[in-house]
């Protein structure tokens, strides 16, 4: 059966990203995957072409996708659009919300020849694999009422943060789940000593532990969470949490592991049809240079043969041809550490592809 993925290029580095994962993919057609893989316009390449991040078409495209390679987003040109709803983040908000992707996968992995590019002493964080499970349909970046508006003379912004039990359930069987396959050890981070919520959070995922007794839950206040996190990382197998928690710690995780253009990300919905995208945003200060690292966009398009085609095969051949390629010496300007020779995006995908 003939399996159709949409590749979304976006903006910034978006297309130089993403024309790496196509050539991989290409590269995954010849190895035997049956795979169709259409091009969309999303963001501010989409508003620049229709005035809107997010067309119809693309929707509509998207739907019917088995699953969708996104590039990034956004970038200075379209921040200083007022009207909010027309930035290119608004796009990938509502492609989101629109196919229900609710459960975000972000893998930290340090690769052992990248040590040396970590944040940390290479002791703390050597061996360090972490699975961070955010819920990314809810919250505060979704939550009503919000606005700005006059209260006693004067403006005042406010937004809600609010979750149904039955979205904290589903999130929470995702990394159950997620634990189940890992390390046996979930860590749920909240702030349950302040906000209602949260409360409720952990109440539910208490609920949940007692069908998942194989996976030990502990919980975590999320202040705390950030501190562990830069202490000593490698206490955590998988952590699940919040929206707007979630897109913090997992920057913070990220650093750890030497760069952001490294690391992949998967968005889920009930189906199991997927988003797959780099961590980092679009990078507009170095866009159009050809010097951006392609491996977190050509490792998403692992995670999307693993999770969304079940070719896990094929995802391990990436990886390890990831690998070879570090290995061989090979860095672009993120993830060199002093004195070594960089190479440009291209350069980079060729060898991945030669490895591949
Ligand atoms: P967003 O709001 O979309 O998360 P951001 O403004 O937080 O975006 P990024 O676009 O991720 O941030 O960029 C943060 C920094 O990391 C920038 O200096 C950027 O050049 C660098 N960076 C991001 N992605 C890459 C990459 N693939 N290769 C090299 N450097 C990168
Ligand atoms: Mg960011």
């Amino acid at each position: 059966m003939i399996r159709k993925i949409l590749l979304l290029p976006g903006d910034g580095i978006g297309p130089e990203i993403s024309l790496q994962a196509s050539r991989l993919l290409a590269a995954c057609q010849e190895a035997g995957l049956d795979i169709a893989v259409e091009e969309a316009l999303v963001g501010g390449a989409a508003y620049d072409a229709h005035l809107d991040p997010l067309p119809p078409e693309t929707l509509q495209k998207a739907k019917d996708a088995d699953a969708i390679l996104l590039g990034a987003v956004g970038g200075p040109k379209w921040d200083t659009l007022e009207d909010l709803s027309k930035r290119p983040e608004k796009g990938l908000l509502g492609l989101r919300k629109h196919l229900g992707l609710f459960g975000n996968l972000r893998p930290a992995i340090l690769y052992p020849q990248l040590a040396e590019a970590s944040s940390l002493k290479p002791e703390i964080v050597s061996g360090l694999d972490i699975m961070i499970v955010r819920e990314l349909t809810g919250g505060i970046y979704f939550g009503q009422p919000r606005g700005i508006e006059m209260r006693d003379g004067e403006r005042v912004g406010f937004n809600t943060y609010v979750y149904s039990e039955s979205e904290i359930e589903r999130i929470g069987r995702v990394a159950f789940k997620m634990a189940r396959k890992r390390g046996k050890k979930l860590c749920s981070v909240d702030k349950a000593n302040v906000l209602e919520v949260t409360i409720l959070w952990r109440e539910v995922m208490n609920r949940l532990a007692s069908e998942y007794p194989d996976v030990e839950l502990s919980h975590m206040y999320v202040d705390n969470a950030a501190m562990q996190l830069v202490r000593a990382p490698k206490q955590f197998d998988v952590i699940v949490t919040g929206n707007m928690f979630g897109d913090i710690l997992s920057d913070a995780a990220a650093m750890l592991t030497g760069s952001i253009g490294m690391l992949p990300s998967a968005s889920l919905n009930e189906s199991g049809q997927g988003m797959y995208e780099p961590c980092h945003g679009s990078a507009p200060d170095i866009a159009g240079k050809n010097v951006a690292n392609p491996l977190a966009m050509m490792l998403s398009v692992a995670m999307m043969l693993r999770y969304s085609l079940s070719e896990p095969a094929l995802a391990e051949r990436i990886e390890a041809a990831v690998g070879q390629v570090l290995d061989g010496g090979l860095r672009t300007a993120d993830i060199a550490s002093e004195g070594m020779r960089t190479v440009s995006t291209d350069a980079m995908g060729d060898a991945v592809l030669a490895a591949f």
